[in-house]
């Protein structure tokens, strides 16, 4: 039954509508379909959190992480700081709590027969090889990078627990925000390329960070227009 919602899952998303349908997480369902406020969501994290201390500690081995207890929390809530997407918030809580299908899962579940990443065909698909390893997101994401400097600074030299699991250590909110939705908008649109079995392409990727800019630069929520202001000069040059 699981298997099934899963393999659904994958055939349901829809790089043109930018839509996913078929979640296989009932709390991920949850917050896809609905406008969670504040203390919902809270409570949601907090209690699955709770539940999943293996994924930490997964997290942990593999990026030397700490189990410091303050730094999880802002882990697990910086989506929810940086966009009001639901569509992002969903994506990224589902790799922080390592429940996003990758070819590694899909694999062991009986789901695909091989385990090589779709984008490269070289290495295993693991999170770290496919969001952070894999020489086609590693050249998307330093592409990104590039494209905004010197309007806005990211570390060029960037380690795999800060693509993965966002920044939490920039003291600028809104700057902090900013950089936490674009990676979140380029690992995001990697995994749809990966999916459907084509190559993402910096052009189009711009044109989805256009599009998210788009989205939220009229926003009722002031902190969400803000954090666009450094790199709106390129965003709208941009057609
Ligand atoms: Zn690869």
């Amino acid at each position: 039954m699981w298997k099934n919602e899963i393999a659904r899952e994958i055939e349901n998303i829809d790089i043109i509508n930018l839509d996913t349908h078929g979640n296989s997480n009932m709390i991920s369902h949850f917050i896809n379909q609905f406008k969670i406020c504040n203390s919902v969501y809270w409570c949601l994290n907090k209690g699955y959190t709770q539940q999943n201390k293996n994924n930490i500690r997964k997290w942990n081995e593999i990026l030397h992480t700490t189990e410091d207890k303050g730094l999880w929390e802002k882990i697990n809530t910086l989506t929810f700081h940086a966009t009001l997407d639901s569509k992002l918030r969903t994506f990224q809580y589902k790799l922080v709590r390592r429940i996003l299908p990758t070819n590694i899962q899909l694999k062991l579940y009986g789901i695909k027969e091989n385990d090589v990443c779709d984008l490269c065909r070289n290495e295993i698909e693991t999170y770290e090889h496919l969001f952070c390893d894999c020489e086609i997101s590693g050249q998307l994401i330093a592409d990104m990078v590039q494209w905004f400097h010197p309007y806005l600074v990211i570390q060029q030299n960037l380690i795999p627990k800060k693509i993965l699991l966002g920044y939490t250590e920039i003291p600028c909110l809104d700057t902090a925000n900013l950089i936490n939705t674009l990676m979140i908008i380029t690992k995001y649109f990697i995994y749809k390329c990966k999916c459907k079995n084509i190559l993402p392409t910096f052009r189009q990727l711009k044109l989805e960070i256009k599009l998210k800019y788009l989205l939220e630069k009229d926003s009722h929520h002031f902190r969400t227009r803000e954090k666009w202001k450094p790199i709106e000069p390129i965003l709208t040059a941009f057609e």
